[in-house]
């Protein structure tokens, strides 16, 4: 008998109410370990029912109440964290040493951060004296659905949330069904800590079913959404209608820009890891890396050099870089792509081949690959592959490189090395991202939704970050 994930609704941990299971695998072993519920519009009115109930005492408990039992939450996930790195590393396939340093850090960080900045929160008031005072109040909305992808599981979840439990609103949220158990784990320390019931309920199952069902009740004022281009499409269509209000983070197909003058040690090392990490599947990783002419030779040597040393394995050993990708249909697309490239007449420099790794048999694994002699605009250079895949071309300008970062129909991140200020300023004007890393990559502050993140040589030791936002930027 494989363990039964519950979904949690007012408070309980509870089956489906049709007692239909979805099957739940281990990416890294193939291993069929557990059963997930495959919730439908019914469970989907019941936890509405039970937030509806319990929304006007959790708003009403104030920004003090709220953000104390937030901490709480914060605080018992702090002192599991290792248990939750070893159930996210087993649900995704990722690296335990990257769900120990990133996503369960991450998660606490995103409830730390929202619990207390909800004590700070204020609102502008317009002073038109004598005859008037106008003033903004923000009030919760009511009762809000987030839904969470699979490639950063409780680091995403959390930060959907996070800021809406703190606002005073009551959250029916559905991870995604592929990587389903920190958000259960989660739902029993809800419990440990006393959070009042409904105020959270977490729903497990399909997209297309119970996914669905939550965009579409009407009971459900907001949806708060991470994920795929095409779903979010979906979502909005069903939105509209309604006027429900829809906040979407949607797919990225990342450029990074290389010029000759970057600092060239950090930039190789930063450009591995912002190709790499989580087998790229990070909606924010650069996939399509252009260099300027001059040093394309270097970096492409040194590149695949240090590609190769990057070792793909178990996910529980401290040596591993690269875990298990997703699921076998999802290595399979990362692999269909890899032969289109070639088609398409891309080179493969290293990598291109599924692995499996000692002990991981059965798992699903993809080296991590570099194609290059791609044209800027191929499928392979303007559709998300989501993996451990990245091309690099050269570049002669300026113009060419902003002509080939901004050909493609995403806009959501990218990443510039350079340490010239004019073409910092330049570029960050002229490229089509809401997110522009400049000699950095993934460095983010929360306060700054879409930050422009910058780092310059201080010294010739050593380097500091700085956040800017665009506004000081003039964008
Ligand atoms: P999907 O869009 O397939 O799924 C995201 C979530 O939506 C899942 O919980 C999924 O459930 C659910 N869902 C699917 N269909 C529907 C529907 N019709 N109605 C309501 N919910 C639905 O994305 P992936 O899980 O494959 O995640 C990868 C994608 O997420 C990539 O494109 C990536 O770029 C993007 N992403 C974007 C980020 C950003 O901040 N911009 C951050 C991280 C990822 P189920 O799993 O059951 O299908």
């Amino acid at each position: 008998m494989k363990f039964e994930i519950k979904n949690y609704i007012a408070g309980e941990l509870i089956a489906p109410i049709a007692s239909q299971y979805l099957d739940n695998f281990a990416p890294a072993t193939g291993e069929l370990y557990s059963l997930v519920p495959d919730s439908e519009a019914q469970d989907v009115a019941l936890a509405v029912e039970s937030a509806q109930r319990a929304f006007p005492a959790w708003r009403d408990l104030g920004a003090e109440g709220r953000s104390a039992y937030m901490l709480r939450l914060a605080d018992v996930l702090e002192r599991d964290i290792e248990k939750f790195a070893l159930a996210e590393s087993k649900d995704s396939g990722k690296p335990l040493s990257l769900a120990r340093t990133m996503d369960i850090p991450r998660a606490i960080q995103n409830i730390r951060f929202f619990a207390t900045a909800i004590l700070h929160a204020h609102t502008e008031t317009h002073d038109a004296s004598p005859a008037m005072l106008n003033y903004t109040l923000r009030q919760p909305i009511g009762v809000v659905g987030c839904i969470s992808p699979w490639n950063l599981p409780l680091y995403l979840f959390t930060w959907k949330i996070a800021p809406a439990l703190a606002s005073g609103n009551c959250v029916i949220a559905k991870p995604s069904e592929l990587t389903p158990m920190t958000a259960y784990l989660l739902a029993e320390l809800c419990q440990e800590i006393g959070l009042p019931a409904g105020v959270l309920n977490i729903l497990h199952g399909l997209g297309g079913k119970v996914g669905e069902a939550i965009v579409s009740h009407p009971g459900i004022k907001a949806i708060s959404f991470t994920g795929g281009t095409a779903t979010g499409s979906v979502i909005a269509r069903h939105a509209a209608p309604v006027f429900k209000k829809l906040s979407l983070e949607l797919g990225g197909k990342n450029p990074v820009l290389i010029f000759a003058d970057c600092e060239y040690d950090t930039m190789l090392a930063t450009t591995v890891r912002s190709s790499f990490t989580n087998q790229g599947q990070i909606c924010l990783c650069g996939s399509r890396i252009l260099v300027e002419r001059s040093l394309y030779e270097r970096f492409r040597q040194d590149f695949v050099q240090e590609v190769q040393k990057l070792t793909v394995g178990n996910p529980l050993h401290e040596s591993t870089r690269l875990g298990a990708v997703i699921s076998a249909g999802h290595q399979q697309k990362i692999l269909g792509y890899i032969a289109l490239a070639q088609e398409e007449g891309g080179k493969i420099l290293t990598g291109g081949k599924a692995v499996k790794p000692e002990g991981c048999e059965n798992g699903w694994f993809v080296e991590p690959t570099v194609i290059e002699g791609l044209p800027y605009d191929c499928r392979t250079n303007q559709e998300e592959i989501f993996g451990p895949v990245v091309t690099i071309q050269p570049f002669d300008t300026e113009e060419e490189a902003l002509k080939y970062a901004n050909s493609v129909r995403y806009g959501l991140a990218s990443v510039l090395w350079t340490q010239n200020l004019s073409r910092t300023q330049r570029i960050t004007q002229a490229i089509e991202s809401g997110i522009v890393w400049v000699n950095c990559w993934l460095m983010r502050d929360l306060r700054t939704p879409w930050p422009l993140a910058l780092r310059f040589k201080t010294s010739s030791k050593e380097s500091y970050p700085l956040i800017l936002s665009k506004t000081f930027c003039g964008k």
